[in-house]
């Protein structure tokens, strides 16, 4: 980024952008060689330089992922919201945005299951429903409690989130409410392709299209990896004491 007059130059591009193809304005972090620290700008669509490029994915095809590029936008300087610390910021907003992010999937995980019962308790093998092998009960059992688990995760980290008390820029429940429930979600797909036979690979059941959703969570809104290490180096931090 760089000061012209009234406005301000943005040159740079990002790829994976959540509703980059049907925003009106992009909220973006940039160099601000003033300060040799990350500003945050607000990046009208329409701005001249502004180049959209919708991105093809595996899942989550209505939330229009796109590249975003900026070849020299011109901004009005009056759209720089913060010109330094943008990295808190940053961090700021994804924070919440994690519990967030994992409600929708406990629902789909409930309607896994739901599909699954109603599917096998009336296919009838062996003279009986699919639902009276105990096989088929146990996993069924799993996938109900990766359910469970991931609402009490999630309950908790929104309740930390509205008292104030997680922490602001990364807090460790709530990154592990978003670890946990991409987690179990994928475990819950696969396990209803384990119990649906091949009906379960075929399109005509949602459970492909959610298996494809569910992996977007994997990169998403930090990375299961890097969500993973931050926690170990904070486990380290506390040393012996715990915590
Ligand atoms: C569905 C979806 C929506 C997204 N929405 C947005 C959005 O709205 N805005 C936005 O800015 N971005 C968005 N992203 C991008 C997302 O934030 C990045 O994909 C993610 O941060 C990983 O960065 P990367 O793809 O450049 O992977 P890379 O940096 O190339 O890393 C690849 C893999 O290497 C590992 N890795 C890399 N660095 C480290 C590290 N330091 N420690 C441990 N492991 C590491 C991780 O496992 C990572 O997944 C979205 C991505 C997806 C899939």
């Amino acid at each position: 980024m760089r000061r012209d007059g009234d406005d301000v130059i943005v040159r740079g591009w990002k790829t994976m952008v959540t509703g980059g193809a049907i925003a009106d304005a992009y909220m973006t972090y940039v160099m601000n060689p003033e300060n040799d620290d990350l500003a945050v700008v607000i990046v009208d669509r329409d701005a001249p330089g502004v180049i959209v490029q919708p991105i093809a994915t595996m899942g989550l095809r209505s939330a229009g992922l796109a590249s975003v590029s900026f070849e020299d936008a011109r901004i009005p300087a009056a759209n720089v919201m913060q010109a330094a610390n943008g990295l808190d910021h940053v961090q700021a907003f994804l924070n919440p945005r994690r519990a967030l992010l994992s409600c929708a999937p406990i629902g789909r995980m409930e309607r896994i299951i739901i599909d699954c019962v109603e599917s096998l308790g009336r296919t009838i093998r062996y003279g009986q429903p699919l639902t009276a092998m105990q096989i088929v009960q146990a996993r069924l059992g799993k996938m109900q409690m990766a359910v469970h688990v991931s609402r009490m995760l999630v309950e908790q980290a929104l309740l930390a989130l509205e008292e104030g008390s997680a922490s602001p820029l990364f807090d460790e429940i709530v990154s592990t409410a978003k670890y946990q429930v991409t987690e179990h979600a994928l475990a819950v797909a696969i396990d209803a392709l384990h119990l649906m036979g091949g009906r379960g690979y075929a399109c005509s059941t949602p459970v492909e299209r959610y298996l494809r959703d569910f992996c977007g969570l994997i990169p998403g809104a930090g990375s299961q990896d890097i969500l993973q290490t931050n926690i170990g180096l904070m486990t380290i931090g506390r040393g012996s004491h715990g915590g």
